[in-house]
């Protein structure tokens, strides 16, 4: 026998065990985005190639390296979305959302596809969530999108394995005249810089400063600081941002290294930080990129947003244990254990009448045959409370036995006509202890 085949590298299944904590994330996230006023939006998958090349930037790691670009049948080169901002951009321009100067407020989850080595908290397609404001001007759009995330942090539980980080990356002249002297000042070192970086220079320098090479971060000490070189304008929006946050109490930590990867940032830039997840630390990233739209071919509108990784976020779930709620909404799950032919029909049209009369029961029926002993061992296996048994004394009386499971006293016997009934009082039962 050949070997069954397996899924693309780097590309995970999410396991029925992992998926109800999936969903109690993606709960959390959209009942908040709805509390903050923001819409969803679902844009396609794949996007024209040329949309990333154009907003994220040629001379980044994710359209240097990174994406999955094809021919499509007719030849033209389409493109795995590698993030979301720049679909968000062009549906938002192409159905003029953003029309007579109002704002809109949007969010989206979903898969994210990038070609990079696999390994813990990086994959190669992975899920991102992610908000994004047009129209509005920072830094108080800046400081809700941030506002909104320290929210989820606190819902989810993790608000203290988390800190911001800040940086101001100035106007797109301030930043010009600031890579201009950063330039300027690591030519004069350019044999000591790591290989990457020596080739930054000329492509994209500010990605210099995170650079990991130890030498290369030695050099950075005496160059240039970009929060010194930054204009009026952002000067004073990064001061104000600075008092919102304190206003509400969310801690930060300013890093002037703090670039992000992608080319269309400008003033504010964050990222949500973790020591627990070991090199894989960033967690949601992102800031104001106002000029993208003009980049797109739009009329000039003032953006902010970021996005977060999910499986990060899952990974950080799990190393601190913070386990959702039982999900179970069912207090009393059901096992139908039919012990023939005959029985399974039965057993068809009973679970089918009680799943009419009393909606959101959890209901099972043994559809793998068995004795009575294998059976009720599945039954127990399913977390069921009862085991409803149906042989053939049953089947020409007219009855179902219901046997407790977790010790809820003696088997009964109940007429199948009042079984719905039968249920219903021990399904209120049971509820009315919780409380
Ligand atoms: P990194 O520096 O880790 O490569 P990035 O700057 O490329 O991150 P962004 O493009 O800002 O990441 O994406 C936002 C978030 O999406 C990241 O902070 C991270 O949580 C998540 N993310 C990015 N790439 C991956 C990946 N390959 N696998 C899993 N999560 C990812
Ligand atoms: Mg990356």
């Amino acid at each position: 026998m050949s070997k069954p085949l397996q899924a693309i590298r780097g590309m995970n299944d999410i396991l029925p065990a992992q998926s109800a904590q999936w969903r109690w994330v993606e709960g959390h996230i959209s009942a908040l985005m709805s509390e903050y006023g923001f819409g969803q939006i679902r844009t396609p998958v794949v996007e024209v190639t040329e949309l990333f090349k154009r907003s994220i930037g040629d001379a980044t790691d994710i359209v240097e390296k990174e994406m999955y670009s094809f021919a499509d049948r007719n030849g033209d080169s389409i493109t795995l979305r590698p993030e979301g901002t720049a679909s968000c951009l062009r549906a938002v321009l192409e159905n003029a959302l953003v029309d007579n100067n109002q704002l809109a407020k949007l969010w989206y989850i979903g898969p994210m596809f990038r070609y990079e080595r696999p390994q813990k908290g990086r994959y190669r397609q992975f899920h991102q969530f992610g908000a994004e404001v047009f129209n509005g001007n920072g830094p108080d759009v800046d400081a809700e999108l941030i506002a909104l995330t320290a929210r989820l942090w606190q819902r989810l539980g993790v608000s203290d394995a988390v800190t911001l980080e800040l940086n101001s990356l100035g106007s797109s002249e301030a930043r010009a005249a600031y890579r201009a002297a950063l330039v300027d000042y690591l030519q004069k070192h350019q044999s000591d810089l790591d290989e990457d970086s020596q080739r930054r220079l000329t492509s994209n320098p500010l990605r210099i400063l995170d650079s990991k090479d130890a030498a290369t971060q030695q050099i950075l000490e005496n160059a240039p600081k970009l929060l010194d070189c930054l204009d009026d304008d952002s000067h004073r929006a990064f001061e104000t941002l600075k008092k919102r946050l304190d206003l509400l109490g969310i801690g930060y930590r300013i890093n002037p290294k703090l670039v992000r990867g992608l080319d269309y940032y400008n003033q504010t830039v964050f990222e949500w930080v973790t020591d627990q997840l070991g090199a894989q630390g960033t967690v949601c990233g992102g800031g104001r990129y106002d000029g993208l739209a003009q980049l797109l071919g739009g009329k000039a509108t003032p953006a902010a947003g970021f996005a977060m990784g999910l499986e990060r976020l899952l990974l950080l779930l799990e190393t601190l244990k913070v386990v959702p709620p039982d999900q179970l909404s069912c207090p009393l799950p059901l096992y139908i254990c039919p012990l023939n032919e005959q029985a399974t029909q039965v057993a068809f049209k009973l679970s089918e009448d009680l799943r009419s009369a009393l909606p959101g029961l959890h209901l099972q029926i043994n559809l793998s045959g068995g004795n009575v002993k294998n059976q009720l061992k599945k039954a127990d296996k399913s977390e069921a409370q009862y085991a409803l048994l149906l042989g053939e004394d049953e089947l020409a009386r007219q009855v179902v036995q219901c046997k407790p499971l977790r010790g809820q006293g003696e088997q009964q016997e109940v007429i199948w006509r009042d079984l719905a009934g039968w249920v219903s009082q021990r399904l209120f039962k049971v509820t009315s202890n919780e409380d």
